[in-house]
């Protein structure tokens, strides 16, 4: 199998030493940039499987990285992982909804990044379930074909929104999910899901779920997350 090729895009020349020497023992091929510019020109000519990206870069910072990588048809598909530093919640948020798929808060243990590099990649050969999937994971079965929760086999009573953002949370578990992007899933149903009224659902959704609560994880300062 050909090896999976890693792209990291940091400044600091002691993080990206580390994450190239840790990366290449673990078989990946690694390149990197140590800024956004030059990141921008290479990525489109190396077409990486999956990018690592510092926020906080020296002229072209991160955000603006991540929004050129996936306004180009070319690159829009390269998973990205954001390297952030604690107190950019907002900043991790912007990068998510512009379509980052995953961030690690600095300091960060790199056997916490390798993990998340292994899940990105296998989550990116197995896409997530579509919208009328019967989803199956721990001990639950969410079928929106059915309208149905069933938590060890017994029926949970959830309204339709309720169902619908179990639904997309659970079918891309381990993924962190900003109120917008929930919002965006549920839309297009007839009801009007707002930022603000994602809050009052997953209470909703949790007290259902009783001593399963803890399935849904809730992410400070970005959002929401279905267990993995
Ligand atoms: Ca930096």
């Amino acid at each position: 199998m050909a090896k999976s090729r890693i792209f990291i895009v940091e400044d600091e020349e002691d993080i990206t030493t580390l994450l190239h020497y840790h990366l290449t023992r673990e078989g990946y091929s690694v390149s990197t940039a140590a800024h956004g510019e030059d990141a921008i020109k290479q990525i489109p000519n190396q077409m990486p499987n999956l990018v690592l990206l510092d926020l906080m870069l020296p002229g072209l910072d991160g955000l603006e990285v991540c929004r050129a990588l996936k306004q180009s048809s070319k690159t829009v598909g390269i998973p990205i992982i954001m390297l952030t530093a604690k107190g950019e919640e907002s900043d991790i948020v912007a990068g998510l909804e512009l379509g980052a798929d995953d961030y690690v808060t600095k300091p960060f243990s790199i056997k916490v990044l390798i993990a998340r590099v292994r899940s990105l990649l296998r989550r990116r050969r197995n896409p997530p379930a579509d919208t009328e999937a019967t989803i199956q994971t721990h001990d639950l079965v969410i079928n929106p074909g059915r309208h149905e929760v069933l938590l060890k086999g017994k029926r949970l009573d959830m309204t339709f929104s309720e169902l619908r953002i179990l639904h997309f949370l659970a079918s891309r578990p381990g993924w962190v999910m900003t109120r917008e992007q929930i919002v965006d899933a549920v839309r297009g149903t007839d009801y009007a899901v707002t930022d603000r009224a994602v809050d009052v659902q997953i209470v909703g959704i949790r007290k259902k779920l009783a001593q399963r609560a803890d399935y849904i994880e809730t992410v400070r300062g970005v959002g929401y997350r279905f267990k993995e």
